[in-house]
């Protein structure tokens, strides 16, 4: 688990990458030169973990591409204390995005596999959600609710009307919304049944399956 010179020298390199690609939120790309990405990939991918790809992981899931990453949480806008909801924890990189912001975490993932595997690997280097689930993201976390934003790094066919039902006035739903291809799209919520939606272009994610697995 070793972070060197030349690693940090790749993620300056992606950085730059991220910014003229248009990533303009100086929070989000510090969090990005800080957190070892190789880390969160399979040692014999150590090689590609600072070029600007989605990766595999385990479970046919993959480690999202850094600009998906930085464009989804610059569009959450999250502010220090933050309680945000991750659907989606995965390799736990974009988890580690929102620590590293000053975020409180809750994340859900439906494959035991992955979930069992970053629950013991985030503390390992540091990272500390407030609290990871094994279940099923389309139903939120309803007891912890309301969130200050809920980004959702699975495309998803539909938008899930919990997710919606969770956020506090003022905060942000980030999600990616379509089969083949998804249009990310940002609801905010302006009052508890007012909602402005924008959207943000195509992106192409691992589909958001139902119930646990
Ligand atoms: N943020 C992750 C992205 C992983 S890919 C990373 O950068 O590593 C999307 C993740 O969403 C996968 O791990 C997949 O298992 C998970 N997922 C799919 N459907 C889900 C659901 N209904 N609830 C929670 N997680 C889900």
């Amino acid at each position: 688990m070793k972070d060197t010179f030349t690693h940090q020298g790749k993620r300056k390199q992606l950085v730059k990458t991220l910014e003229a690609k248009g990533i303009k939120d100086a929070l989000v790309l510090k969090a990005i030169s800080k957190i070892p990405r190789h880390l969160f990939m399979d040692s014999g991918f150590v090689d590609h973990a600072y070029v600007d790809k989605a990766f595999p992981i385990a479970a046919d899931q993959t480690i999202s591409q850094p600009y998906t990453v930085a464009r989804q949480t610059e569009l959450l806008e999250v502010k220090r204390g933050d309680t945000i909801l991750e659907i989606g924890t995965g390799s736990g990189y974009q988890t580690a995005v929102l620590l590293e912001m000053g975020a409180k975490v809750y994340s859900i993932e439906r494959q035991n596999e992955l979930f069992k595997r970053t629950k013991l690997f985030l503390p390992k280097i540091g990272y500390r959600p407030k609290k990871f689930i094994f279940g099923d993201g389309y139903k939120g976390w309803p007891t912890e609710a309301p969130f200050n934003g809920i980004i959702v790094t699975a495309g998803a066919p539909f938008v899930p009307e919990p997710l919606l039902k969770q956020l506090a006035i003022g905060a942000k739903l980030v999600i990616p919304v379509g089969d083949e291809v998804q249009i990310m799209t940002v609801f905010t919520r302006k009052s508890p049944s007012d909602f402005d939606k924008e959207t943000f272009g195509e992106f192409r994610f691992v589909p958001l399956l139902e119930d646990k697995n």
